[in-house]
């Protein structure tokens, strides 16, 4: 159980809070944003828009002191296990609107799903599943921020990041890392992107609207990638 939860919430984070709300790639239906929305601030512990704010404060200075998670600035050990306190340090920097914390309501039902799971599977497994959960969840993300920023290949060289496509299945699509600090705005990170079947599979029941991201219009125009990339970038 918690496995699985700790796999959906990073779903949840890679296709909604990153590529559709940080980066603008596609639209999500205001129904099923609604249900993400309150899923994140149950599962992931955080307001969508504060894990927007903390992302974008991560491109803006990719690998400056200022990156609020970068291995080449800080402890690779710090970025791969210490991301909620990375997280809680970053989420400081933003003005209090664009920082939101979990609801009221959406708290009190993780303690209800906590109390339920404590009801009827008891006090250890509740807690093994929390914890593989908790591992999950901030385990592959911690790889996302170390990995992507540490080897592999430069296909624009003037961009954060390293791609290693292989990497891609493990890690929600960062295997393309540098590709995705030069073209953020992108619904599909590359060929290996294990994220893109379940985009286009949202896409196909009209869950997603691909032609809705702000980088794919402009692109459709014949706007540039710089200027693509700013505006996804505010
Ligand atoms: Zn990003």
């Amino acid at each position: 159980m918690g496995l699985l939860s700790g796999v959906l919430t990073c779903l949840v984070t890679e296709i909604y809070c990153h590529r559709c709300l940080a980066h603008r790639a596609f639209t999500v239906d205001p129904r099923l944003a609604r249900v993400l929305d309150g899923f994140m601030q149950v599962y992931g512990g955080v307001h969508p828009r504060r894990w927007v704010g903390v992302h974008r404060l991560h491109h803006r200075y990719a690998d400056t002191p200022l990156d609020p998670h970068s291995p080449l600035e800080r402890h690779p050990l710090l970025i791969l296990v210490g991301t909620p306190y990375l997280f809680a340090k970053a989420r400081t920097r933003l003005p209090a609107e664009a920082s939101p914390a979990p609801g009221a309501g959406h708290v009190a039902v993780r303690i209800g799903i906590t109390a339920f799971w404590l009801l009827t599977i008891g006090l250890v497994q509740t807690v093994v599943a929390a914890a593989a959960h908790l591992v999950v969840y901030f385990g592959i993300m911690g790889m996302v921020n170390t990995a992507g920023h540490r080897s592999g290949t430069k296909p624009y060289p003037d961009v954060p990041g390293y791609d290693s496509a292989w990497l891609a299945l493990l890690l929600l699509g960062h295997g393309y890392h540098n590709t995705h600090h030069a073209r953020p705005g992108a619904a599909r990170t590359g060929p290996l992107d294990p994220m893109w079947p379940i985009v286009r599979g949202l896409s196909a029941v009209g869950l997603v609207d691909l032609l809705g991201g702000v980088g794919q219009r402009l692109r459709e125009r014949g706007v540039d990638e710089q200027a693509v990339h700013d505006v996804v970038h505010p």
